[in-house]
């Protein structure tokens, strides 16, 4: 078959890798070869799986750069990307490279920082996939849909692993409020 880049993108707690596992479970009962990959510093739960936070998981191969999932992935029907937004620029040719020699890339990542800034190589992922998905939190002030991770810790980084205890899952409103009153 031939190849494309598909893009899952939302907030902490949105459900990406949740949606990233069904996805490639389905690749896998319809018997393809497929390969899973995140970037080697998150190593929030488990160094070897992708773990969702209702405690899904698949095998992963951690790589320090998108180049070694060129060489890891060469024989794969489906390539999973997990916390896309932690890889550099060179993530979005990687995946260009692989659609274009006939592989699905499946590619999952926060689309915002803590800041609600464009994250990472996600944004020209998003402006190159032939398919995006955005899905949603829940507000954990309101209830309404929730678009934004809001920082609880103090960190100014850009990048800073963690999870509950750390981030929430906030709508607009919220995120704006919890902004004005840091
Ligand atoms: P992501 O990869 O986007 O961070 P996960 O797929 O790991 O998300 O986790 C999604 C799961 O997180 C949900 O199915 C739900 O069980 C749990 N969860 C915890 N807090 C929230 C929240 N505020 N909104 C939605 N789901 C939440
Ligand atoms: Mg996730």
């Amino acid at each position: 078959h031939r190849g494309w880049v598909e893009v899952v993108c939302g907030s902490m707690f949105s459900g990406k890798t949740e949606e990233l596992i069904r996805r490639l479970t389905r690749a896998r009962i319809a018997r393809q070869r497929v390969e899973i990959f995140k970037p080697a510093l998150d190593t929030r739960y488990h160094t070897q799986d992708v773990v969702s936070h209702n405690a899904n998981s698949i095998r992963s191969t951690p790589v320090a750069l998108p180049d070694e999932i060129l060489l890891l992935a060469a024989s794969s029907d489906v390539v999973g990307i997990d916390e896309a937004q932690f890889f550099d620029a060179s993530l979005v040719d990687v995946c260009k490279q692989l659609a274009d020699q006939g592989t699905r890339v499946i590619v999952a990542g926060l689309d915002m920082d803590f800041l609600g800034r464009p994250f990472g190589p996600i944004p020209a992922l998003l402006a190159t996939a032939e398919f995006v998905t955005k899905v949603h939190a829940v507000c954990v002030c309101c209830g309404e849909l929730a678009a934004y991770s809001f920082r609880i810790a103090a960190s100014e980084k850009q990048v800073l692993l963690g999870e509950t205890d750390s981030y929430e899952a906030r709508c607009r409103p919220c995120f704006l409020s919890g902004m004005q009153e840091r």
